[in-house]
């Protein structure tokens, strides 16, 4: 190969040493300057050797047989492909990297058309170039370095860098082809490119800069954010845009230099151009060089004015309330949680003022909603006038505010003179008139107090007290202060507890009934009252005065008292088969909101129809406020379970209520029974005041063709008084306590 390219003759090889010094090949490889080193090393070496051979013309065959393997060697070793194509595109030499590069062995391409190393469109417009050159000598490609596309033998195509450069005349003339494989190169230009559009492109100010803070580089956005062009700013440094004060910047750098990782989302102030401040966001992450050394930072800069507002919109809909801007429950509940575990910490005692305006839905309801909006609003500002600006004053709904009272001292009567001081200012405060729309109102206010001592009681416990207090107040009268009083407290939590466990007993049926006798002049037995007895599961037995009101402030006294309905029927049925039974009558007491039921008397029918019982045995104790309270309805009901149904009626606890008597004469009952609290104030003077009234009672009972019984006779003495004044009817522990059915039945027997 090396013949032909040097040519065979002396004369030859000077035309080829003279073309090569003419740079006509080597001035024309500009493109790759490394294809050109790798090229010109070649040819100077290769000139070298000519001139050598040229100016030792004298030196032995063996010197210049030396050289030409050395120029063999090079060509075959040398890491750029090359490839020498004759003048009808023949291939004539391959060297080893050509082979690596397309895939073939020297055998397989050697005379076949240089095509094959070429995908189309590259075949034709390859032969098309060779063509021209030999007809008109004008070069289109050959001394040019181009980029094109190469095939290998497997098909895949790859681009590559080639450089042409032709050689001899005629017959001889060959076109020697430098190729190299640029793919990688292609990819990290186009990553680049990506790279740069992406900067340019992103909505995030991206800047560079040197580890001494000089800006490097600085794209779109971040003109957009700070104001400065960046011909204006590059080459200037980093503090231009930072506030004089700032200085985060500095520690986050050192930071990023010393362990070479980000630091993220730096929250932080920025100059904008005009001087203004901007809020952003800022991530650095160092740049490193190719020895994985620090060599500047790059910084992307987020405009976070809009999410801040955001997140401050969020905060005020989420903890304040709308209306007053006050702190709402939420926040409230918060600020407690801090305060405990500080008290604790201090020993220091706080506080919390439940506060609800007296009688706000009445003005609220009369005046309309803007007025009361108007209200709460001037209630919240007197408020805030009563106590200093760090402490709390939160809504916590309509009309029920919250002061959070906190640093009151380490002993506690100290600090409960603070908070009954603030707590009476603000209750003259409120309590002072308002104008409301040209209205002039009178509010007030109701105030519960807690004081409290770290964390003793959970945030929840602390508001549920205050509000307890807050209850007392109102209950006391309202437009008073009152403080948290343990004893009600336990009071309401045994209540809760009772009113809790009491569905649980209807449904286990954990009640019982217990017989009272009521005896006649006579002492014979007439009847008996039924009372009812709780056998509770832990307690023990629980008497109704503890539970019946209870029961009484919830619906479930109409299932207790259908229960005692029930088994009262029950026991008069089991009674009517035995002669020492068949004639007492049963009294049932029955509240008020058992009796108001509409389907009462159906109720009461289809007990009766139920157990096949005789009406007149049964007696229905009712007291006179149930009696009393709708009057008319109550008469009518009266009236349809006396003489339709045919059952007995009896007023209880007669004296303790209106014991009118226009009343009385109109209601349809049979009894009256005397409050025992007549029986036990009795005393043996027959002209005493209390006598004078029982006296009254008995006889105006006769007077109405009523039957008379007095309950809770305890001595003979009582019942020979009684028995003086007139009362026909006793019942009482002087005859017996009430008893469980066994127990009566046996009291019974043994008379
Ligand atoms: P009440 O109807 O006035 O019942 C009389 C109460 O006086 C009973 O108390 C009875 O045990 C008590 N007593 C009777 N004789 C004497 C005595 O000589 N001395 C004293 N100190 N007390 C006497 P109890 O059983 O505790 O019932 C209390 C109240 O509970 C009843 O008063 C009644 O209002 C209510 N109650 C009882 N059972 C029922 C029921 O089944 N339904 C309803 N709605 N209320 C009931
Ligand atoms: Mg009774
Ligand atoms: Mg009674």
């Amino acid at each position: 190969m090396l013949k032909k390219l040097l040519g065979g003759t002396t004369q030859e090889v000077h035309q080829v040493i003279s073309n090569i010094s003419a740079g006509n090949l080597s001035s024309n490889i500009a493109v790759n300057p490394y294809i050109k080193n790798s090229v010109m090393f070649g040819l100077v070496e290769l000139q070298a050797v000519l001139l050598a051979n040229h100016v030792e013309r004298t030196q032995s065959a063996r010197i210049l047989q030396n050289n030409l393997a050395r120029l063999q060697a090079m060509f075959e070793t040398h890491a750029i492909a090359i490839v020498i194509i004759d003048k009808s595109n023949k291939i004539e030499a391959f060297n080893f990297a050509s082979e690596e590069l397309f895939g073939y062995t020297r055998a397989e391409v050697l005379g076949c058309n240089v095509n094959i190393l070429m995908p189309e469109p590259y075949h034709s417009e390859h032969d098309g170039y060779i063509d021209h050159y030999v007809k008109t000598g004008q070069k289109k490609i050959i001394g040019i370095g181009r980029e094109v596309v190469g095939k290998r033998k497997n098909g895949t195509t790859f681009a590559m860098q080639l450089l042409v450069g032709d050689q001899g005349y005629g017959e001889e003339a060959c076109y020697i082809g430098f190729i190299q494989d640029i793919t990688e190169r292609k990819c990290l230009e186009a990553n680049s490119k990506l790279y740069e559009l992406m900067v340019k492109n992103s909505d995030d100010a991206i800047i560079t800069k040197n580890l001494d803070g000089t800006i490097t580089s600085w794209n779109p956005s971040a003109q957009a954010l700070f104001g400065y062009r960046a011909e204006e700013i590059i080459g200037q440094s980093v503090y231009k845009l930072l506030p004089t004060d700032c200085y985060d910047e500095e520690a986050a750098v050192r930071t990023v230099v010393s362990q070479k990782k980000s630091v993220r989302q730096l929250e932080t102030v920025r100059l904008h151009k005009n001087g203004s401040l901007l809020n952003v966001s800022i991530t650095l992450s160092p740049i490193v060089d190719e020895t994985d050394t620090v060599i500047g930072i790059s910084k992307v800069v987020r405009d976070i004015h809009e999410l801040k507002q955001s997140l401050a919109e969020i905060q005020t809909l989420v903890f304040y309330d709308q209306l007053t801007r006050l702190p709402n429950r939420h926040l409230l509940l918060e600020r407690l949680k801090t305060a405990l575990p500080l008290s604790e910490q201090n020993q220091q005692y706080g506080a919390v003022l439940y506060l609800d305006i007296d009688k706000f839905k009445a003005f609220n309801d009369s005046q309309g909603h803007a007025a009361g909006d108007k209200l709460l609003v001037e209630i919240t500002a007197r408020l805030q006038s009563c106590v200093r600006e760090t402490e709390t004053v939160a809504r916590l709904g309509a009309d029920e505010f919250v002061v959070l009272l906190e640093s009151l001292g380490t002993e506690a009567l100290e600090a409960s003179n603070i908070v009954a001081h603030v707590a009476e200012q603000i209750r003259i405060t409120l309590s002072a008139p308002y104008t409301i729309n040209d209205f002039l109102y009178h509010g007030s206010s109701s105030i519960g107090v807690y004081l409290f001592l770290g964390r003793m009681d959970s945030v929840d416990e602390v508001i549920k007290r205050a509000d307890i207090a807050m209850y007392q107040a109102k209950s006391s009268g309202r437009n008073c202060v009152r403080f948290y009083d343990a004893v009600l407290q336990k009071q309401t939590d045994a209540y809760e507890a009772l009113r809790l466990d009491i569905y649980q007993a209807v449904d286990e049926q954990q009640f019982q009934l217990y017989y009272q006798i009521q005896t006649d002049k006579y002492s014979h037995p007439i009847g008996a009252e039924a009372l009812i007895r709780w056998q509770h599961p832990k307690r023990g037995m629980i008497n109704p005065t503890e539970f019946i009101p209870v029961a009484e402030s919830n619906d479930i006294i109409i299932k207790i008292g259908y229960w005692v309905l029930d088994n009262a029927c029950l026991q008069i049925a089991a009674w009517s088969h035995d002669v020492l039974t068949r004639d007492l009558v049963l009294a049932v007491n029955v509240s008020g909101k058992e009796f108001n039921q509409p389907e009462f008397i159906e109720i009461v029918t289809s007990l009766i129809k139920k157990h096949g019982i005789n009406p007149s045995r049964l007696k229905l104790e009712l007291t006179e406020s149930v009696a009393l309270n709708n009057f008319e309805q109550a008469i009518l009901k009266l009236t349809a379970l006396n003489i339709v149904v045919g059952i007995k009626l009896s007023l209880d606890d007669f004296g303790t209520g209106y014991s009118s008597l226009s009343y009385l004469k109109k209601l349809p009952i049979h009894q009256i029974k005397i409050d025992q609290s007549f029986i036990r104030d009795m005393d043996t003077d027959l002209n005493s005041l209390d006598t004078k009234m029982l006296k009254t009672i008995i006889d105006m009972a006769h007077n109405f063709d009523l039957d008379v019984i007095a309950e809770g006779v305890e001595t003979e003495i009582q019942l020979a008084l009684l028995k003086q004044l007139g009362c026909m009817s006793y019942q009482g522990y002087l005859f017996s306590k009430p008893v469980p059915i066994e127990a009566f039945e046996a009291l019974l027997k043994n008379r």
